[in-house]
């Protein structure tokens, strides 16, 4: 669906809805209808219900009067003419008729109410309650068609039964033509205003919207489908459906640049509108061709201006389209075919019968945007080498094919409604018998109904009675129930302080849980170690037993050691007291010692004393 809208290029239609917004652009929009045709559009009432209250119109309706004259900048006096042509009503919005629950009007259009009179239905979808209309460019192009349709019916001097005894390509040829001005780049550029920003729309949206050979080819097609099947060469009273469709499919494919594919038949498109509204719908392709025809007139005017923006186009268009009266006679003369003569012949160039030129087209090139006025109806007819010629719709209709002819169409493909339509009809008289006897029964039943009905209205006169004793002791409960009320409330209060305790208890329940949890793992460790410890304890006891068994040993060894220790002690008695005699040898000793010493030294006086003495002596001796 994404690459299909890019390539159908939906998303630019999006994308320039922005640029669309009714309000906005309806005055440009009016003002370039007036331009081409000659007149102005004034707003005539208010939309108020006050307004529109002696005239009956829906609120929702714009009633503009139409005045000769195209509209000129303020200050420009502008030419009277015939002054007022009328009323164009204009209905935009679809609506629902409150009665029925079915669309007011069913397709856009416009229609003569009287003369003076016009009354167009744009059937646009209602924009969401607060937001304004964005249009799309199909809706704003449909809008300035029914407009050229309504102009046309202003401006024509006969009835309204003139105007619609008028062959459909000559009723369709103004709305075209303006419908294909508002649609050029320049017609653009002038009333698209972005609904937010005010400004016009860009040019390559300008681009995306312009009708390519698509669109041509797309009419060819449906002319070719629509011609083909009202032609001789076809009889529908002899094909079956699958003929039908059969014929359909290589007449669509005659203009076709793809193959059709097997499921594909050109009766779910614009074709099959076509052919149901009957072989004059060519008449649309024929319009085409002549308003490219009258816009392209005079191409090679050296100031390149638009054809219709030329001051005397709305003078001319008037006087040779709008403002004739092709009463039944005059058209006689001027198409032969009518009165039995002979068809005018097309006054275009003669066209050639190749249909390579067409087929050889790239569906690529087909897909990009076209130059403006690259590509032409009458290039694509051209090239398609079909022939139409002007009043072509007109010797349709007088061939009294239309629409007589499209019914018997229909009526081929559907060849088994006569039996079933006998069979409705059986079974719709034997419906009316039963219900004939069902009448009979049901009277019966109403007089009886009515007898119970008296009977109810007792009851219920009693039942009105119980009802105000109920009445009473449901006003006493209402009393009662307010105390309980109150009950409730207080009860409610207080439960709710209870729950909050009960909450804060289960608060204070899961903390000891979980410290229950804690301490159960505690005591876990704690009997793990006293196991460790009564273990240990296990091997202590051993070590202790042998350590007091070598204690006890040791014990022994130590009496003995005091035996012994006793007999040293008493050797030791018997040394000191040896030792105590050897001291005091000693000191005797050492008595004897001083003694000798003294003794010595006395000696050694003696001597120094015997030396001194020689020495004298020797003195002495000397
Ligand atoms: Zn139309």
């Amino acid at each position: 669906a994404f690459w299909h809208s890019h390539l159908s290029r939906q998303s630019d239609i999006w994308k320039f809805a922005e640029y669309l917004p009714l309000e906005k652009c309806l005055p440009g929009l009016l003002d370039i209808v007036g331009k081409v045709y000659g007149v102005t559009f004034r707003e005539a009432t208010g939309s108020g219900f006050f307004s529109r209250l002696p005239g009956g119109w829906h609120t929702s309706l714009k009633i503009f009067e139409v005045v000769d004259g195209a509209p000129r900048p303020a200050g420009v006096k502008r030419d009277p003419g015939r002054g007022r042509l009328g009323y164009v009503y204009l209905d935009l919005y679809a609506r629902r008729m409150s009665m029925l629950g079915q669309e007011a009007v069913e397709q856009p259009g416009a229609a003569s109410l009287c003369p003076g009179h016009a009354y167009v239905s744009c059937n646009m979808f209602r924009p969401p309650l607060g937001r304004s209309k964005l249009m799309n460019v199909e809706e704003a192009v449909a809008l300035a068609h029914e407009l050229g349709h309504a102009i046309h019916m202003l401006c024509h001097p006969g009835s309204p039964c003139d105007f619609s005894d008028m062959p459909l390509d000559l009723i369709e040829l103004p709305s075209t033509l303006v419908e294909t001005i508002v649609l050029q780049p320049q017609s653009l550029a002038k009333y698209t205003c972005h609904y937010n920003s005010n400004r016009p729309a860009p040019e390559s949206l300008i681009r995306s919207c312009q009708r390519n050979q698509r669109f041509f080819i797309n009419a060819l097609q449906n002319a070719s489908v629509s011609l083909g099947v009202h032609a001789e060469a076809f009889d529908p009273f002899k094909a079956t459906p699958a003929d039908l469709r059969a014929e359909a499919v290589s007449l669509w494919q005659r203009y076709s640049l793809v193959p059709a594919d097997p499921a594909f038949h050109p009766f779910g498109t614009d074709a099959g509108v076509h052919v149901s509204a009957g072989g004059n719908q060519v008449a649309y392709l024929l319009c085409y061709l002549r308003v490219a025809g009258i816009l392209q007139a005079n191409n090679g005017r050296k100031d390149g201006d638009a054809v219709w923006l030329q001051p005397d186009f709305p003078k001319r268009i008037r006087g040779q389209l709008l403002d004739q009266d092709f009463a039944s006679k005059g058209w006689a003369s001027r198409f032969p075919a009518k009165a039995g003569g002979q068809l005018r012949p097309h006054p275009l160039p003669p066209l050639p019968k190749d249909t390579s030129a067409l087929l050889r087209l790239e569906v690529g090139s087909a897909i990009e945007s076209p130059k403006p006025s690259q590509f032409t109806p009458h290039e694509v007819a051209r090239n398609a080498g079909i022939v139409i010629r002007y009043g072509y719709s007109t010797e349709l209709q007088t061939t009294q094919k239309l629409p007589s002819y499209s019914r018997r169409v229909f009526s081929a493909m559907a060849p088994s409604r006569g039996p079933l339509e006998e069979a409705m009809k059986a079974k719709l008289r034997q419906m009316q018998v039963a219900r004939d006897a069902d009448l009979g029964r049901l009277q019966e039943q109403l007089s009886a109904n009515l007898a119970t009905v008296q009977n109810r209205d007792e009851e219920l006169m009693a039942a009105e009675a119980r009802l105000q004793a109920w009445s009473a002791e449901a006003a006493q409960l209402r009393t009662s129930a307010q105390g309980e009320a109150q009950l409730r409330a207080s009860c409610e209060r207080q439960s709710a302080v209870l729950r909050s305790k009960l909450e804060q208890a289960s608060a204070s329940h899961s903390q000891l849980e979980t410290q229950l949890r804690e301490l159960q793992t505690e005591l876990n460790e704690e009997a793990t170690a006293a196991q460790r410890y009564k273990d240990c304890n296990s091997t202590l006891e051993e070590e202790l037993k042998q350590a007091q068994a070598s204690a006890a040993k040791s014990a022994m060894t130590c009496v003995e050691l005091e035996e012994e220790l006793l007999s040293i002690r008493q050797e030791e008695a018997q040394t000191s007291a040896a030792c105590r005699q050897q001291h005091e040898a000693s000191q005797q000793y050492q008595l004897e010692m001083k003694q000798l010493q003294e003794a010595l030294s006395s000696a050694e006086h003696r001597e120094a004393l015997l030396r001194q003495n020689e020495e004298t002596a020797q003195r002495e001796k000397e």
